[in-house]
């Protein structure tokens, strides 16, 4: 997720983006599915499962990170459908093994169809990994360790003509006696799938045995350099139990770590990418800098996989679209991943402080090139953390509460709310404040193109009333 310190990273915005807008549609096929399981019942219980799936989608694991993919419709159609991502990568990585098959792109979409135009109900292909990583998405097949690999089914998932999921069930069928780790399960052979969260999520196919303990279900990548490993088991399990007390509420499935470690040979490297799902995070790790634990390397280690660890108790709270500015959530998970790491332990005050100053560097710097309102326009994803950041500590500043107090009662309104806004950010902030003067600075911080960014931060954080004595220096008294 994070591209602070100078060093080439990756953004997670993608997922949460994803998120927001596939969990409206997985909520409301719950909801359709419910009202046609409670048909059937009341009209017999024909059915033995309550409704049936319309695709079934089998994932065998091939040698070399290789998929074979086979869909079965229950009723025959003329086009296997997917939501396009950019880039070709299916159209460029997915092979149609079935006879008398083309795939092709048309209208934002990529279709499978018979060469004859008629319709069907069964298709084989085979997948690759994309080679390059795709921006701003989940990787497809991620490589984990020896004869293992990561999929992320959203990629394999087929959409109906209005867009949304189609109601699908998966099996998996691993390599050489390997394993399936998905969520709680740990299993040969998974069939007959749905996530528990009616969401697209990463499945492990291979060879690893997960470390589990009551609370969490990691598959670590044993290339991963041994103090990555000592640090991610000892510090993600107290991080999750002190976010379980913070925000007051259990994640509703045990949630799924993986750690990637493809480091590669470049040394200077040391590159971090994270993605969230709901119940879900995945970190893949690469430059041989992670080799050596160095100062920089343990901090953007930390400090990174708190903040993905953050995401899966935002993600109960979801925005209402994919328009709604991601600073909300990814400053927010930076500023709480900073008062977890202080809280737990892992963070002098002075790491945090310093943390928070690169945040304020690189928000300033940002906001040269144009507003935070229109920074994903400008493909300036960066600065979206960085100020979310700022204006996280802020609000902790004016409200004299900690970021992650304000988040706890920021996912229940948008709980209640069934979705947050921007709108609803600033409503909460002007409720816990009660002071409009500090709001109206804030919207204009936001919406306004800046002449001198770094002094508009410093009147923001003077509007939030910062003083010598709670400045974000020593968060774990006061707020
Ligand atoms: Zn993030």
């Amino acid at each position: 997720m994070i591209a602070s310190f100078g060093y080439s990273a990756s953004a997670d915005g993608s997922g949460i983006v994803d998120l927001g807008r596939t969990l409206n549609t997985a909520f409301a096929r719950i909801v359709r599915t419910f009202f046609v399981s409670v048909i059937i019942l009341a009209s017999g219980g024909m059915e033995k499962s309550p409704v049936g799936a319309e695709v079934d989608i089998t994932i065998r694991q091939l040698p070399s990170d290789r998929l074979e993919v086979t869909y079965k419709l229950s009723n025959p159609q003329r086009a296997l459908l997917f939501s396009a991502i950019p880039g070709r990568y299916r159209e460029t990585h997915w092979e149609i093994k079935s006879k008398g098959f083309k795939i092709r792109r048309r209208n934002g979409r990529t279709r499978i169809e018979r060469l004859d135009g008629e319709r069907f109900s069964r298709v084989t292909i085979t997948a690759a990994p994309a080679g390059k990583r795709l921006t701003k998405q989940y990787q497809p097949i991620s490589q984990y360790g020896v004869d293992g690999l990561m999929v992320y089914t959203g990629h394999f998932w087929p959409v109906s003509k209005r867009g949304g999921r189609m109601s699908s069930a998966f099996t998996f069928i691993p390599e050489n006696g390997g394993k399936i780790v998905a969520f709680g399960e740990h299993t040969n052979e998974l069939s007959n799938w749905r996530s528990p969260h009616a969401h697209p999520s990463f499945v492990y196919m291979g060879p690893l045995t997960p470390v589990e303990t009551a609370d969490v279900m990691a598959i670590v990548d044993p290339d991963a350099p041994q103090w990555i490993m000592d640090d991610f088991y000892e510090m993600t399990p107290r991080a999750l139990a002190h976010l379980s007390e913070e925000f007051g509420f259990s994640l509703p499935t045990k949630p799924n770590l993986f750690l990637a470690a493809p480091l590669g040979k470049e040394e200077g490297r040391l590159r971090y990418a994270g993605d969230a799902l709901p119940g879900q995070f995945q970190i893949t790790l690469a430059g041989a800098a992670w080799k050596n634990r160095t100062p920089q390397a343990i901090s953007i280690f930390r400090s990174s996989t708190v903040h993905e660890a953050v995401h899966l108790w935002q993600a109960a709270a979801r925005p209402v679209n994919n328009d709604v500015a991601s600073w909300i959530h990814e400053g927010g998970a930076d500023a709480i991943a900073a008062e977890t790491l202080v809280a737990i332990g892992y963070w002098e005050p002075e790491n945090y402080t310093e943390y928070f100053l690169g945040a304020r560097e690189e928000c300033a710097g940002g906001l040269e090139l144009g507003p935070l309102s229109s920074a994903e326009k400008r493909d300036n994803f960066r600065v979206l953390y960085a100020c979310g950041h700022v204006i996280a500590e802020a609000v902790s500043i004016a409200e004299n509460r900690s970021v992650t107090h304000f988040w706890r009662d920021f996912v229940e309104r948008a709980r209640t709310e069934n979705g947050y806004t921007e709108e609803t950010y600033f409503e909460l902030v002007q409720e816990r404040t009660g002071d409009q003067a500090f709001v109206d600075k804030l919207r204009d911080f936001v919406r306004t193109p800046l002449a001198n960014p770094d002094r508009e931060i410093g009147r923001l954080l003077a509007a939030a009333h910062m003083t010598a004595q709670n400045a974000p220096l020593a968060p774990a008294q006061g707020r």
